[in-house]
């Protein structure tokens, strides 16, 4: 039996509590904190049991290590904002609290996510004998999890991968992003990059697209972006020479996108306003509609995976593992679209699987190098099953 406690109650943190509290055999406890309590409350007041709920500052570890003493978690799943996550693994190592996320530290002032700056934490993290687990959403998560699998039982070696994210949801707005605005819009801004024979390779944000056939879905146009899975899964599997990570988008958004863009309200430096100094992306993600309302009216699907290329004994092997899943259903069971499901609930099968023990060892960890079994049985059980398909050389 564990305690965990979920920071941010957002949409994705709206499902973590959910799945978590549809586990009672492993999670005896829920605490939840987030900046606003009122909207941990209104989580709390519609779960079938319990849980208790505090507002917390994550970027003062006094505070988080407070709240820590006083819940006691064995276990913190961090899905506020990837901001928070130092000052949240500070936190862990000074209450003695493992530490799970899904997204990568990035400064406020530089759209720069790299995973130097937790990696630095493995030597207090083994000392403490604490672990910590980085990355635990679909995107990534799940894709180096898919990966790992693929590597442990079909290949001796992949050599391509290539993670396609495709969104086919509607929301019938005009322009709305399906995670927090501020974080994706600075993720699709940015320069994409892949990983071809031991450097990285540049090119223009979204300039570089083609048409692809997705199961279950149908021809969609996807862009090259980067993702921050291509940096640790350059480095953990063995004999990769390409990475590159695809992402759809509508010609809707893309129109909407440039327009912001070319207008400067995707800008991440203060301008000075009547005054005072405003974030232009801190002040649009105030208009757009909050991801977690887009629930009730998403429609369609997403298909999520990885395409490989790779030998196995001594010839070439192709083969494709993904999920789909459906806005509707994950409304229906969880008041929340794909986007949020698909990150809540490997985020809570991350902490399952470090507060059992099952995935739990010193140090701080991508996903890839753990191993992939349990997870991929896990997600079975829990609301995203897979497929994985061998394709033609
Ligand atoms: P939301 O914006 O909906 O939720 C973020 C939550 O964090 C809000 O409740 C917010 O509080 C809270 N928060 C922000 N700052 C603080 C702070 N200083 N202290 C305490 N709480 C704070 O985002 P999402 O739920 O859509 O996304 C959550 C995380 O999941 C992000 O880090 C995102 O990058 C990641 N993600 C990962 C994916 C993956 O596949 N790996 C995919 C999608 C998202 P308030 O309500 O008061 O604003």
């Amino acid at each position: 039996m564990a305690r965990v406690l979920v920071i941010g109650a957002g949409g994705v943190g709206n499902v973590v509590v959910r799945k978590c509290a549809q586990v009672p055999e492993v999670f005896e406890y829920i605490g939840l904190a987030s900046r606003t309590k009122a909207k941990c409350d209104a989580i709390a007041a519609d779960l079938p049991r319990p849980i208790e709920t505090a507002a917390v500052d994550a970027e003062n570890v006094p505070e988080l290590v407070a709240l820590m003493r006083r819940m006691k978690p064995d276990v913190c799943i961090h899905v506020a904002l990837p901001y928070q996550d130092l000052p949240i693994m500070d936190a862990c190592l000074e209450a003695g609290v493992d530490y799970v996320d899904t997204a990568n530290y990035e400064p406020r002032d530089t759209a720069r996510f790299e995973y130097a700056w937790q990696w630095a934490y493995d030597e207090r993290y083994r000392a403490a004998g604490r672990m910590a687990l980085l990355g635990s959403g679909f995107d990534p998560g799940v894709t180096n999890v898919f990966t790992a699998w693929a590597l442990k039982h079909h290949f001796d070696e992949i050599h391509e991968l290539d993670i396609l994210d495709c969104n086919a949801g509607d929301h019938g707005l005009p322009f709305a992003t399906n995670f927090n605005p501020e974080i994706n819009l600075r993720e699709v801004t940015a320069r994409g990059r892949t990983y071809e024979d031991g450097r990285w390779v540049e090119t223009d944000p979204l300039s570089v697209h083609r048409t692809f056939d997705f199961p279950g879905i149908g021809p969609k146009e996807i862009y090259l972006l980067y993702h921050e899975e291509l940096e640790s899964l350059a480095r953990h599997i063995p004999g990769l020479r390409r990475a590159r990570f695809w992402m759809t988008f509508s010609a809707n958004y893309l129109k909407h996108l440039e327009v912001l863009q070319n207008v400067g309200m995707t800008r991440i430096d203060p301008v000075p306003f009547q005054g005072r100094e405003i974030v232009p992306i801190e002040f649009l993600k105030a208009l757009l509609p909050d991801p977690a309302s887009l629930g009730p009216r998403t429609k369609g699907k997403t298909c999520i995976g990885c395409w490989m290329l790779g030998v196995k004994d001594g010839t070439p092997k192709r083969m494709c593992v993904y999920n789909i899943c459906d806005h509707e259903a994950c409304y229906r069971e969880v008041k929340a679209q794909a986007i949020s499901y698909t990150t809540g609930v490997p985020a809570m099968i991350g902490g399952l699987l470090v507060a059992t023990g099952a995935w739990r060892r010193p140090g701080v960890f991508n996903m890839e190098q753990l191993d992939p079994d349990p997870f991929m049985d896990r997600l079975n059980r829990h609301g995203l099953p897979w497929e994985a398909r061998e394709l033609a050389v």
